[in-house]
């Protein structure tokens, strides 16, 4: 049901007035995790700014250590909301299980489903159940094929709002994070009727690189880009190294605009 055979048309994901998917990029900004009140109003504020639509930022938080801050769960989620109804925004959140689907649907626009759960099948029987988009990332080691399985899963549920993200892959590299993997791009256009996002944060893990592997992205026909944004990012409680700051936000979204008019892409 995913595959461009079925459906020759792009899929439009449309939430809180930003049609992904429709040709100009769209873009999700915000903290890796929400922190406070404080922390979410001035990153919504930043955003709303420029005019953007959607703000991101992790309530229940994967962490590969259980000692290492676990996300403040639906008190985040309510933060989160709060800060975006204010600033006329659209919520992106991650949830990791069934169970908390149903507390968290008040306050998310967007269900992202994050690369350790991109095969957790019930979560993907039960998000492609709801009647709201989801940002589905490519797990670490997943294949394309896998990663279009997985979303089949949800389409396959009832569920067609489906967004597809590359956020780098495992390999032997260790000079990022991740190894973006950019020919992903081309290739879910080709083979699905899915907008497909990249997540620049996750797959470089580096400041220095959100800007080209951007540009990158949008060159080579990405419907959107995500990046992290913390009001201060040396006490992150999670992904310190790679969160950009207000100031950065600021010049990063401008180089990519200069950079979309030089070469007249889509704004
Ligand atoms: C995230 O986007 O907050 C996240 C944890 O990313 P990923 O699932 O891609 O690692
Ligand atoms: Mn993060």
């Amino acid at each position: 049901l995913v595959s461009r055979k079925k459906k020759a048309e792009d899929t439009i994901v449309s939430v809180n007035g930003e049609n992904i998917g429709e040709g100009a990029p769209s873009f999700i900004f915000g903290p890796c995790a929400v922190e406070s009140q404080e922390q979410v109003d001035q990153v919504a504020q930043a955003i709303s700014e420029k005019g953007l639509k959607l703000i991101r930022g992790g309530a229940y938080k994967p962490r590969t250590s259980p000692y290492d801050f676990q996300g403040l769960g639906l008190e985040g989620l309510k933060m989160l909301k709060k800060a975006a109804d204010q600033y006329k925004l659209g919520v992106v959140s991650e949830i990791v299980t069934p169970h908390h689907l149903e507390e968290a649907l008040d306050y998310v626009d967007v269900v992202q489903v994050g690369a350790r759960n991109m095969q957790n099948f019930e979560l993907l029987k039960a998000v492609g159940q709801i009647n709201k988009p989801v940002l589905l990332k490519r797990g670490m080691s997943a294949t394309v094929d896998e990663f279009i399985k997985a979303a089949e899963y949800i389409i396959a549920n009832g569920n067609d709002q489906i967004i597809l993200c590359e956020r780098g892959i495992r390999t032997y590299e260790k000079a990022t994070r991740n190894t973006l993997d950019i020919s992903a791009v081309p290739i879910l256009k080709q083979e699905t009727h899915l907008p497909v996002f990249v997540d620049v944060t996750h797959s470089t893990g580096r400041r220095d690189l959100l800007l080209p592997a951007a540009k990158a992205a949008i060159a080579i026909g990405a419907d959107g880009v995500m990046a992290e944004v913390h009001p201060d990012p040396a006490v992150a409680l999670s992904d310190a190294q790679q969160q950009m700051s207000l100031p950065q936000f600021d010049e990063y979204y401008d180089s990519l605009m200069k950079f979309m008019k030089q070469y007249e892409l889509k704004v």
